[in-house]
Order: C-alpha cells, then structure tokens, then sequence
C-alpha cells in the first residue's frame, strides 16, 4: 500500500533544474518517493488531496536546542554573556530530564506544524529528548553538550554521558535518528575535549556539532589569550575537518572563510538568532558559497529566536543580507529555499537521501495551503519559490510527511496530543520558575 499526494497545484521539487511541476502527483511506498508527476493511485493506496496545495521538500533545520522552547519569551532583549549568565545558565542547572522531555515534545509539535522535517539539536538530557523525538516521528541528529568542567572529573563526566547517549541512540533503533558529537564551543571545551570529539565522530562516521565564532567578543578573547583567529586555532589543534558542523560563523575573516572551504567545514547559519542577541555584522554567506562551503540555515534555541519556524529564517535571511550589502539581488529566494533543503541536507551528508522531491528519496514531504489569504494570488510559475520564501509562515502549513509518515493532516496532529503537551510544559515551567 502506498500513500498518494495528488493533484497538488505545484510541487518544487528542488531537482538539479529547479523544476517546478503544475498539477502534479507524489506516490510514496516504504518511506521513498517512488513517483513524481503523473500518477495512477492503486486501489489500496491512501490518497491526500492536494488541491490547493503546494508540496516542497520538508525543510532542515541545521541548528537548534529544541527543549528551549521551555523558555520562550523568558529573558528577550539582552546581550548574550547577560542572558547566557545571569538569565539562562541559573536556570538550565535546575532542568531536569522530564523537563527537557516535555521542551522537547513542544519542539517537535512546533516544527511539525511549520513543516521542519529534519534537524540538528544540541542539549543536556539528551535520552530524554531522544524519547520526546521518537515519539514525534521526526528526523533528527541529537548531540548532547558537552563543556570542559573546572575539574578533570566533571570533564570526564561529560564524555561519559555522551558515550552513554550514543548507546542509547543504536538501542532506539530509530533509523530516523542519529548522533552526532555535541562540543559546544572553542571558549568553553579546550583542545583535549575537542580533539576527543573530533576522533569520536570520525570512529562513528558522524558530525562534530560546535558553535564557532558567534560574537565578536569570542574572537577578541581568542586574540587577547594569544592563540590567534579561533578558525585558524581550531586548524592549528587538528580540529577542523569535514566533520565539522559550525553554527553561526558570523565573526569569520576572509581567510578563516577558505580555511573553512579548505578544511571541507559546513556552516548552520542562523541570522533570525544572531540578530536578536545583537551579535552585530551578518555572517559572509556569500563568500562562504565562493569558497564552496556548503551552508544551511537553523533557528538556534526557541529563548533566541523565538520560535523554530524556518519559513520565518528562510525569510529573514533574504533580508538581513539584503540590507547588510545594499544589494537586493546578493540573495535571492531560490537560493535561500536551496540553504533550507538542499544545503541543509549537505551540512548533514544526506543530500542523496534528502533535500528534493525526486524519485528514490526519503519521503519528507510538506505541504503549504495556498488557501489562506496571505498566499493569494501566485501569480505564475515563476513566481512559487519567492511566494514561499516572502509571503508564507510556518503556520500556512496544512500536511507534514516525514520518512512516508504522516505526522499533521489538514492542520490535525496525527502522533502527538497538543492540549496534553501544552498543560504539562505549564506545569514544569510552574516547577521551574514560581510565580
Ligand atoms: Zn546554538
């Protein structure tokens, strides 16, 4: 038995041509598009309507920390050593893992109702949040944080947990999920923890998911401790590599941009993030793309964003590189649709599975209401891309597909329980934070 996507008024089907299909079908068997175009449904196939509906590739989020959802909305307009300080790190130590469960089962509802099939996380508790995505039937690569501790004990303590975390991971047997080795940064692991994670990435064939050089304050104390520009450190110490998933890379020179495309480095960019803590500048998208880095995009945390909609990024992003060079044709909607799909699949290394409504590919598939009002009208063809990128949201979606799966149908949650989820991140906010 198959499932039939039919008649879909448009699919961007994100191919090597860009081609966008009028009045078109999917048909999905075992979790892989098995045709697109024209499509005969068989008689036991489940059939969804798609009239008035455009398909895309499921979107890719390449950097988040999922169970921050808990603290939406809890400490905005702040700079960022004063909220990771004073506001959130105080109350990080008192999460426990249900907590982070519950954070990160709110996530995992968000990004199914803004259609992000896939992502890349990094947190604490991570079985924990390893249980909510399993249950929410997302696609995802999970990294617990890991941070140098004052003591060699407590920096031991985290390799432990981490390599706890990647048995846990094999025991799931979710095909849908992976690990992925989580330092969080050059500032807060030296160069022992950072090598130990780049040697266990590449015993496990995974990412190394790090932070690098997110404001201009990391980089002037790399320089004031004498060890230079943080990329040109991190290559110096043997870390950089095409395991490397580097988020934000806003603070780069030019030079450390081609170490990155040297060294085969990928970069999550996440502008909506690095304006709202005023990291200032914009990360060098375009000479990343010079220099053949692959680049995709990430919402960071939901406390710095402050939500996890990558309709939203993909909008942002056009503008503050827009508005950063004076140039409204330096980055164009196809080419930021491409960083949330496409891209997104090579910072991650499925760009053969992922990324595109093409025949053979995992089924994670999205479809946008082009009833609402605020996609009225497409005007033509040529037009789908830019709509989706300048005039959609995340809540103008009305069906999300992971891996064959349907996880939303016409707006309705299919795995998870929206009210139950809602009052039980009340209640440990409650716990959490007394009022
Ligand atoms: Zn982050």
């Amino acid at each position: 038995m198959g499932l039939v996507l039919k008649d879909c008024d448009w699919i961007v089907t994100q191919d090597p041509q860009r081609r966008i299909l009028a009045n078109a079908s999917v048909r999905i068997t075992d979790g892989r598009i098995e045709q697109v175009g024209r499509v005969n449904a068989a008689s036991k196939d489940e059939v969804i309507d798609c009239r008035r509906k455009v398909l895309i590739p499921g979107l890719i989020n390449t950097h988040t920390h999922l169970s921050m959802t808990l603290f939406r909305g809890y400490a905005d307009d702040l700079e960022l050593r004063d909220w990771l300080e004073n506001k959130i790190w105080p109350l990080e130590s008192r999460l426990t893992g249900d907590m982070c469960y519950q954070g990160a089962l709110l996530g995992s509802l968000e990004m199914t109702r803004t259609g992000t099939t896939c992502f890349v996380d990094m947190y604490f508790h991570m079985e924990d949040v390893a249980r909510a995505v399993d249950e929410a039937g997302l696609r995802a690569i999970l990294s617990p944080g890991m941070i140098d501790k004052p003591d060699k004990t407590g920096t031991e303590h985290e390799r432990q947990s981490t390599l706890k975390f990647l048995e846990y991971i094999h025991e799931l047997h979710n095909p849908l999920l992976s690990f992925a080795v989580g330092p969080h940064a050059p500032y807060t692991c030296g160069p022992e923890t950072l090598l130990w994670a780049r040697d266990l990435a590449e015993k496990e064939d995974t990412l190394v998911n790090i932070h690098i050089a997110e404001t201009r304050g990391e980089q002037a104390q790399f320089e004031k401790d004498g060890k230079g520009r943080v990329a040109e450190y991190l290559d110096r110490i043997g870390f950089l590599t095409n395991r490397v998933l580097a988020a934000h890379a806003v603070w780069l020179t030019k030079s450390e941009v081609k170490l990155f495309g040297q060294k085969g480095v990928r970069v999550s960019h996440s502008p909506v993030s690095n304006m709202k803590l005023a990291s200032g500048g914009t990360a060098p998208v375009p000479e990343m793309w010079d220099a053949g880095v692959p680049v995709g995009l990430g919402t960071d945390g939901p406390a710095s964003n402050n939500g996890l909609d990558m309709f939203d990024t993909m909008k942002m992003t056009a503008l503050v590189h827009k508005n950063a060079r004076w140039d409204p044709t330096i980055m164009n909607a196809q080419r930021v649709l491409d960083m949330a799909t496409l891209d997104g699949a090579r910072c991650i290394g499925r760009e053969k599975e992922l990324g595109s409504v093409e025949i053979g590919k995992r089924a994670d598939l999205v479809l946008v209401d082009l009833r609402d009002p605020n996609l009225i009208p497409i005007h033509r063809k040529e037009t789908v891309v830019s709509d989706l990128v300048y005039s959609a949201n995340g809540q103008n979606v009305d069906t999300t597909i992971v891996d064959g799966r349907p996880l939303m149908v016409s707006r309705r949650f299919q795995k998870l329980d929206q009210d139950k989820i809602g009052e039980e991140v009340r209640s440990s906010i409650g716990q959490l934070i007394p009022q």
